[in-house]
């Protein structure tokens, strides 16, 4: 049994408002226990439960940083647990640097419509990038167990590339049985590139990810092992990282997980040991010119959080920025979902032109900043939030980024989204000129849906969302699927089910999923379940379709009802109004609203017509057919009719025809509502250009 470092009799009344608030409970009893491992600095797959994950495996890794030839050699020692149920001969492993290694990876090859590094036309020797395995062996304390390694091979199991070498494979002499651990001892390599996509060195800063031999996952008996594509990110088991990075003496060196030693070698270079349980990565930082700032985060009831930041000097301006957005990101991602788990977060203010801004890795990420970051447009605040909440969408719930690339990166978009509107006011349009200088519009507000209905316009129909990484049909699409249009979905399907359901499902399905490897059924199942209804139609419509969404109003009319002509029977008499009396008859008109389906998408929306005496009618009208016609005869003319009028369908990528005027109104003519829409259209596609973040 593990002595806890914390009562878990938390009674706070809020956790008892979760639909997990059981498995809550038992979350920080597992943390509690999970922090007084790491203090005992052993790192063994046979560490008695309660663990936060399965720990499949441990890595122990050592390394030295040769910052002159950019090269970070070492070994590792793998201890990796079959529990695919069946014997295992083979063994597959990630060499993500070789995407780097020439001009004929796969990376590069998908990369042609966004050359790397800027796609300059002789690249230096020391641009290029690889992971060289030395050595591999299997080592083991039993003399009846330690195959030897009979083949070594690169596998490219995505595409014909023969010349990927992304991907090594192994074949023992005899299987590994079900339920038995192997040891490895591998040695290598690692040259970084210059940085240009999440990984590699600029100048004095080296920010070192995706360096190491790392395994596959096994699932159903198969290796999941893809090669690394441009677009697509990563998969991997949970488990223990023990890595000691040795440096520069004047390093300044951040990493994932705890640090819990570190040792001055006397020869001008101190190794640093580094620690943390149930994450799926390492990656690590280190640079000369960081500034160390370290706060700590007590929110009670969440667990404290040592933060620290390092912060380039030109940047030092922006430490209570990236402080601030750290902490309102754990706050809100921790009340939403479940609390943070991890003893340590460390956030990098990336180095200009290093092309590792903006990403995550497990208690570890990137944020990124311009010189001139004005306030109002959340800069680095956004990509700060964003960062952080891959925590919990990637770092805990952990689903194959490969393959359904939407699962974390939209849950995430819509996770950043929602701790945006919530701590800061709404972003303020903002043009840099004169090479970086930022202009900030403060009249002109953004809402926070604009760029995503920007990207959807633009390349909503490229693909349906729900397909693997690498095989949209472009790095639009990609963008497009796996963060705006979830993104999206996510708000309409919050709108849907109201905020207090939403959030009961999510919360859900995170701690139900929370170091486990989630999939888009999943995720389905535990909103039908919460919401105790087949949401199927709606994910048809959104999850599995290209098609987009756009409802209008196409016309809207009052006409005088004319005067009765011709022959009427007795009793039309009345409801037609008497010839006779014609002068003092009451005036009537026929109103006609024509609502458009002018996308292919069709989910049922509501149509309301508001009329010059204030009265109100709606109608419910399913969406399915291309229009609908709603006539109503009245003593007053219409106002004006709106369709979805409490913008239920976020996911309408046209808002600006949604309403339509019966007749002008004083003021603002025609002309000027079409002008508006005109600016709002302008505005919205050119946020298109804006950059979005990993
Ligand atoms: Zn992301």
């Amino acid at each position: 049994m593990i002595p806890m470092l914390t009562s878990c009799s938390y009674s706070h009344k809020h956790w008892f408002q979760w639909a997990g608030g059981i498995s809550f409970l038992a979350l920080l009893c597992t943390l509690a226990g999970s922090r007084v491992l790491a203090s005992s600095q052993e790192a063994v797959l046979e560490d008695s439960g309660p663990h936060l994950s399965d720990r499949i495996l441990n890595y122990r890794i050592e390394v030295e940083l040769d910052p002159l030839e950019k090269k970070v050699t070492g070994h590792e020692i793998l201890t990796w647990r079959n529990q695919s149920g069946q014997a295992l001969r083979d063994f597959c492993f990630h060499l993500y640097l070789n995407a780097f290694k020439n001009n004929r990876s796969t990376f590069i090859r998908e990369s042609s419509s966004r050359p790397l590094w800027d796609g300059i036309e002789e690249i230096p020797d020391d641009y290029w990038g690889y992971t060289n395995v030395e050595s591999i062996q299997v080592i083991s304390d039993e003399e009846s167990f330690r195959p030897q390694v009979i083949k070594r091979e690169y596998i490219h199991p995505d595409d014909d590339n023969e010349m990927d070498r992304t991907v090594l494979r192994i074949e023992l002499d005899q299987p590994l049985p079900a339920g038995e651990e192997i040891k490895f001892r591998i040695d290598f390599e690692s040259r970084l590139p210059k940085g240009t996509r999440r990984t590699g060195w600029a100048e004095d800063y080296f920010f070192v990810a995706q360096w190491f031999p790392k395994i596959g996952v096994v699932q159903e008996g198969q290796w999941n092992c893809h090669q690394y594509h441009q677009s697509t990110e990563y998969f991997a088991d949970f488990g223990v990282y023990d890595v000691s990075l040795t440096v520069p003496t004047d390093f300044v060196v951040g990493a994932t997980g705890k640090r819990v030693d570190q040792r001055d070698n006397g020869d001008g270079t101190t190794t640093y040991r580094y620690l943390q349980e149930d994450v799926h990565d390492f990656a690590w930082t280190g640079s000369p010119r960081f500034l160390e700032r370290k706060r700590r985060f007590s929110d009670p009831p969440l667990p404290e959080v040592d933060m620290t930041l390092l912060l380039l000097p030109e940047h030092r301006h922006l430490e209570k920025r990236y402080f601030t957005a750290i902490q309102h990101a754990l706050h809100y991602y921790g009340t939403w979902f479940g609390p943070y788990p991890y003893e340590t977060i460390t956030v990098v203010d990336p180095a200009y032109r290093s092309g590792s801004g903006g990403m995550e890795y497990p208690t570890f990420l990137t944020g990124g900043a311009n010189f001139w970051a004005p306030e109002k447009v959340l800069s680095p605040e956004g990509v700060t939030i964003h960062e952080v909440g891959h925590q919990w969408w990637y770092g805990m719930s952990a689903n194959n980024e490969f393959e359904e690339s939407w699962l974390d990166e939209g849950l995430n978009s819509w996770a950043e989204s929602r701790v945006q509107k919530y701590a800061y006011p709404p972003s303020r349009f903002m043009r840099r000129l004169f090479g970086g200088i930022p202009f900030v519009f403060d009249s002109v507000e953004i809402p926070f849906e604009t760029g995503s209905l920007a990207s959807l316009r633009r390349g909503g129909q490229l693909d349906v969302m729900t397909r693997r990484g690498w095989e949209y049909l472009g790095r639009t699409s990609y963008r497009v699927n796996s963060y705006s249009k979830p993104e999206m979905i996510l708000w309409t399907l919050e709108r849907w089910l109201g905020e207090e359901l939403m959030l009961k499902a999510m919360s859900t399905y995170f701690q139900r999923y929370q170091f486990k490897h989630p999939t888009t059924r999943d995720f389905i199942e535990t909103i039908n379940e919460v919401a105790q209804q087949d949401m199927g139609w709606f994910f048809e419509q959104t999850f599995f379709s290209s098609e987009l969404v756009d409802y209008g109003i196409e016309t809207a009319t009052s006409k005088k009802v004319p005067d009765p002509k011709g022959v009427f029977d007795e009793d039309q008499q009345e409801s037609a109004g008497s010839k006779e009396e014609e002068g003092e008859a009451e005036e009537r008109y026929l109103t006609e609203v024509v609502v458009k389906r002018f996308e292919g998408a069709r989910f049922p929306v509501e149509v309301l017509m508001v009329f010059e005496d204030g009265e109100e009618i709606r109608r419910q009208w399913d969406g399915q057919d291309r229009w609908r016609r709603y006539r109503v005869e009245k003593p007053v003319r219409l106002k004006y009719a709106v369709v979805d009028p409490e913008r239920k369908l976020l996911l309408d990528i046209d808002p600006t025809n949604n309403s339509r005027y019966a007749k002008e109104e004083e003021g603002f003519s025609l002309a000027t509502r079409k002008w508006a829409s005109k600016w709002l259209f302008w505005l919205q596609n050119l946020l298109e250009m804006f950059a979005f973040i990993a």
